[in-house]
This record gives structure tokens, C-alpha cells and sequence, in this order.
């Protein structure tokens, strides 16, 4: 019989006797988590405090070897952690933290994958349009041989169809892990709206929002942070890749719904074709955002079939799957609510992402 375990894993009922120590009142770990240099992968580093943190601003500067991170070069290479928002952490429990951090050079300057900064100041200058962002959020299951969760060692499964939402061990692979994500998410403060099974086989969405400005941006990064470490726990590894695998499978997109204040009163829907209008002008310019290789990964997704638009053009559609920006059914009818960008790939930065549309809608800033 094939074993599940890997040479790495440890006893997780063993590893219970210690999470269950006592631990000093006057003392609590506080995880600090970033982004590295790759703009998509994920590191942490802890610290002993002697007080309970409520907000980001209680939390010292911090800094780690960006030298090993591809955040600075080895003769000079500190980089400060700014704390910006704090969680309650799912693993340690008690009065421990998770701290999200954006990233500074030595003399200070953003790092080159900080987009937090850029996305704050942009977001401020359209704070009293209330801008609101729902990501949904796709990603794929791999074993630790990096072969899709639960697919044949070799072939592949049953065309898509019966997956999508799907129910039965032949139908969906990895629930353990998303069910197991998603409270964790909810202990952590995170807002987290839902979650379900999609349409490629070990292939899953959460969705966080509606979120008001930049906490849309740090909830899905702690959230990947969590579905990463959630998975580590299962010897299970998260993929974001926007096309895992060739052909008839289905991508997976980072789905961005967007509404103002404005969208959201009555007949928001003219607010809602102005905004489409900005947006068909500038389709390159958000391509370009929509992806870590600014375009590259989604040439592979967008490809104007399997529920996508072409990467080539801009659509807008009501409850249209196949176009750039959808307008969901039920917003059609009530003639406001929000719009939905379906262009994003999976692994597109939140805060990139945020910026550009608020510039784009909100800022005429094209
Ligand atoms: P679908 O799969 O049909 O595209 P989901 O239910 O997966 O839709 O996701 C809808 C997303 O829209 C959620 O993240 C939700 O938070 C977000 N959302 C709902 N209303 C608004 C709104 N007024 N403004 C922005 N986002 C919204
Ligand atoms: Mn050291
Ligand atoms: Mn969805
Ligand atoms: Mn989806
Ligand atoms: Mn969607």
C-alpha cells in the first residue's frame, strides 16, 4: 500500500502534548508575515513580546535577510517588517498573533514587490467614494510530488462536469483542507464570505468581502498565508499557478467584484456602464496588473474559452462567464450593486489589483 506520508511529516497527535502547554501570562508569540521577492510566495518569522498587542502600531519595526528572500543584495541586506495589520493566530491560539508586514529598503524606499504602499495612497484619495472589493480567490491541491490531489498517479480524471460544487469522494479531493482554512480564517478575523468546490478536480475558492479599502488586500494575503500553512498541516501543497494544467481544464482566476457608494444607490447601474466605460480604455494597462509577469501568466488562462475572454480584448456582459467584466444577473434587475472583473489571475496581487481599479473608476487616472 502507498503511503500518504512523506519523509517530513511529523506526528501531529504528538505535536498536540506541546501546543497544550501552559503559557506565560505575560508572554505572547507574534508571527510576522511578508511577501517575499517573488511578488507571490509567502515568509514568517516569530517574536517573544512581553505584552499583548491590540493594533499594528504597538508592534516593533522589525527586519529579516532580504538577501535570502530576493528583497536585497547580501553586502546590504536588512529590510525593515512595518507591521500593518494583526490577526489572531489559528495555530498557536491564546493571545497569540499573526502580523502582516510591508516591506522597506535600507534607506526606507518601498521593496521592489511592496505594492501596499502605492495601493494605500491611491486608496485614500478615493476614500469617500467607498470603495468596496469581493475577491474570489481559486487555487489547486497538490500531493507533495506536486501531482494534482486525488488525480490518477497516471492519466487523468473524467472530463470536467460533475465537480463544480460537487459532493462524493470521486468528485471532489481536499475538502479536509478547506473546511479546515476556512474556520481558520473566521478564528483569525479574516473576512471570509464562503468557499466552494470548482469546476477542474482539486480545484477550490474561498471568497473574503466586501471589504472597504486596503483590508481587502491584507485579508486575502493572510489568507493565503493560512490555506498555505492549513495545507502544510495536511502534507498538501497550494498551487496559484492561473493554468496548473494544459488543455481542458479549467484556469483558475482571482475574480475581482467592485462597487462605490455611488454603485450601490439607486440606479448605481449608470455608475456601474461609467466604470465599464473607463475600464474598456485601459484593458492593456490592467492586463498588465492582473499578474505577477505583467501579462504572461494569464496568456496561458485568458484564452477566451473554459469561462474566460480573450486576453486580446476588452467585453462587458450581464451574466456573462466569457467576458472581461460581468455584471451578475440580480444587478442587471435591481439596476445597482457592483461589477465583477474576471480578468485577475489567481495569483495577482490584491493590492495591485485594488489600485488599479480605484485609479481606473474612481480617480479618472489614465
Ligand atoms: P460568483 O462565483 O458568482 O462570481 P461569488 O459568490 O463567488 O460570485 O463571489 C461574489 C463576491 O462578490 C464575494 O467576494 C462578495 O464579497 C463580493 N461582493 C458582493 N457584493 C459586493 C459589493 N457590493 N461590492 C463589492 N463586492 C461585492
Ligand atoms: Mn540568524
Ligand atoms: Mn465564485
Ligand atoms: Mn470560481
Ligand atoms: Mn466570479
Amino acid at each position: 500500500m502507498e503511503s500518504s506520508l512523506s519523509a517530513g511529516t511529523t506526528n501531529k497527535t504528538v505535536m498536540d502534548r506541546y501546543m497544550k502547554l501552559p503559557m506565560p501570562d505575560d508572554k505572547c508569540q507574534v508571527m510576522y508575515v511578508w511577501v517575499d521577492g517573488t511578488g507571490e510566495n509567502l515568509r514568517s518569522k516569530t517574536r517573544t513580546l512581553d505584552f499583548v498587542p491590540k493594533d499594528p502600531s504597538e508592534l516593533p519595526i522589525w527586519n529579516f535577510d532580504g538577501s535570502s528572500t530576493g528583497q536585497a543584495k547580501g553586502t546590504n541586506s536588512d529590510v525593515y517588517l512595518h507591521p500593518v495589520a494583526i490577526y489572531r493566530d489559528p495555530f498557536r491560539l491564546g493571545n497569540n498573533k499573526l502580523v502582516l508586514c510591508d516591506t522597506y529598503k535600507y534607506d526606507n524606499t518601498p521593496t521592489n514587490t511592496n505594492h501596499r504602499m502605492t495601493c494605500l495612497e491611491v486608496l485614500k484619495k478615493a476614500e469617500d467614494q467607498e470603495p468596496w472589493f469581493g475577491m474570489e480567490q481559486e487555487y489547486t491541491l497538490l500531493d507533495i510530488n506536486s501531482h494534482p490531489l486525488g488525480w490518477p498517479k497516471n492519466g487523468f480524471p473524467g472530463p470536467q462536469g460533475p465537480y463544480y460544487c460537487g459532493v462524493g469522494a470521486n468528485k471532489v479531493f481536499g475538502r479536509d483542507v478547506v473546511e479546515a482554512h476556512y474556520r481558520a480564517c473566521l478564528y483569525a478575523g479574516i473576512n471570509i464570505s464562503g468557499e466552494n468546490a470548482e469546476v477542474m478536480p482539486a480545484q477550490w475558492e474561498f471568497q473574503v468581502g466586501p471589504c472597504e479599502g486596503i483590508t481587502m488586500g491584507d485579508d486575502l494575503w493572510m489568507a493565503r498565508y493560512l490555506l498555505h500553512r492549513v495545507a502544510e498541516d495536511f502534507n498538501v501543497v497550494v498551487s496559484l499557478d492561473p493554468k496548473p494544467i494544459p488543455g481542458e481544464w479549467n484556469g483558475a482566476g482571482m475574480h475581482s467584484n467592485f462597487s462605490t457608494k455611488k454603485m450601490r444607490e439607486t440606479n448605481g447601474i449608470l455608475e456601474i456602464n461609467r466604470a465599464v466605460d473607463n475600464l474598456s480604455k485601459n484593458h492593456a494597462k490592467h492586463i498588465q496588473a492582473y499578474d505577477p509577469r505583467g501579462g504572461k501568466d494569464n496568456e496561458r488562462r485568458l484564452t477566451g474559452r473554459l469561462e474566460t475572454s480573450s486576453i486580446h480584448d476588452f467585453s462587458a456582459g450581464v451574466a456573462n462567464r466569457s467576458s472581461s467584466i460581468r455584471i451578475p444577473r440580480g444587478v442587471a434587475e435591481e439596476k445597482k450593486g457592483y461589477l465583477e472583473d474576471r480578468r485577475p489571475s489567481s495569483n495577482a496581487d490584491p493590492y495591485v489589483v485594488s489600485e488599479i481599479i480605484v485609479r481606473t473608476i474612481c480617480l479618472d487616472d489614465f
